[in-house]
């Protein structure tokens, strides 16, 4: 039988004396491993939230071989808002909670909500950080180059790609993706915090933030479950989920060089596309001038595209990545 318990913990307050609180469940069978799972720590990204509230209806029924530790919602500041990132004015200085892993109880908001989820993330044998992308991506899983178990981990996660990124200094990174890696702060998202302690973690990206969109939970739910059985924690074998395809992210994509408005082409997120294939177009809205073609810059799989059609110059209109066999 499954010992389930609720428990609240305050890391915070805020300046008019409201309380900070993040719920934590805890699912407890016979011998096993901890599992770690949270979701919207970008409040944004509800669908993660929704996928363990339907986990934790099966969890509770269930017969479990260790512990399952889940958070439905990680950062509180953002859930609240809807946002990705807090307001400067509750956390200057780290205003993504994403980049400040392993956390600092005595630093900024974030800081302190991080410190007392990385005290369940760190006892923790393997760690699940639930996001969403936007709607216009493959679903995927994100993971580190070269880390065997949390790849296996993705793959029995499942969705359509599971995208290994290499850590900066590998002698397979360029020094661009380097410089940006260190630019934005990438070495305190939880994931790579949890695979520089050895502990395997990977980071779905389901499709689809603000809105609960069933397709994205059913792919979430899904993978859940086939994480615990590849990890003992729930009985049987990891089922489909997804077209599994391994790719590598560069961190490189195709950049609008103007404001303008974007109309995409003729291709879909998931196809195949050549360095130089079209992507769309981005025209002058008011003097219908051509601004710029908009091409893949490498081979690969092109796993977003975006639909916000108003685009500002720099804004990132296209994400393509290597397959890997
Ligand atoms: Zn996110």
């Amino acid at each position: 039988m499954v010992t389930h318990s609720r428990r609240t913990i305050t890391p915070l307050e805020l300046p008019a004396g409201g309380d900070v609180s993040l719920s934590i469940h805890e699912y407890e069978g016979s011998e096993g491993p901890t599992v770690y799972v949270q979701a919207a720590q970008h409040g944004r990204e509800v669908n993660g939230t929704e996928v363990l509230r339907r986990l934790h209806d099966e969890l509770v029924e269930a017969d479990i071989a260790g512990r399952v530790i889940a958070v439905p919602v990680a950062d509180p500041l953002t859930f609240d808002h809807a946002s990705y990132t807090a307001s400067r004015g509750i956390d200057e200085t780290n205003p993504n909670m994403n980049r400040v892993w392993p956390g600092d109880s005595e630093g900024s908001a974030h800081g302190r909500i991080a410190a007392a989820l990385w005290e369940h993330a760190s006892a923790a044998d393997a760690v699940v950080d639930l996001h969403t992308m936007s709607p216009d991506a493959l679903s995927h899983v994100v993971v580190t180059e070269g880390d065997r178990e949390s790849i296996a981990l993705a793959e029995a996660f499942g969705t359509d790609l599971t995208l290994v990124e290499p850590l900066p200094g590998d002698s397979e990174g360029d020094e661009d993706t380097d410089e940006e890696w260190h630019r934005r702060n990438f070495s305190g998202k939880l994931r790579v915090t949890a695979a520089r302690r050895g502990i395997p973690c990977i980071t779905p990206e389901l499709g689809s933030h603000t809105r609960v969109q069933e397709s994205a939970v059913e792919t979430g739910l899904v993978g859940l479950r086939n994480a615990l059985r590849h990890l003992g924690v729930l009985p049987g074998d990891p089922v489909g989920n997804g077209r599994t395809e391994r790719a590598r992210n560069h961190l490189g994509r195709v950049r609008a060089d103007e404001s303008g408005l974007f109309v995409p082409g003729e291709v879909a997120v998931g196809d195949r596309v050549t360095e130089g294939d079209r992507l769309g177009t981005l025209y002058g809205p008011t003097d219908y001038g051509v601004r710029q073609e908009v091409r893949a810059d490498r081979e690969g799989v092109l796993y977003a595209l975006t639909r916000e059609a108003t685009v500002v110059a720099g804004d990132t209109l296209a994400n393509v990545a290597l397959p890997l066999e």
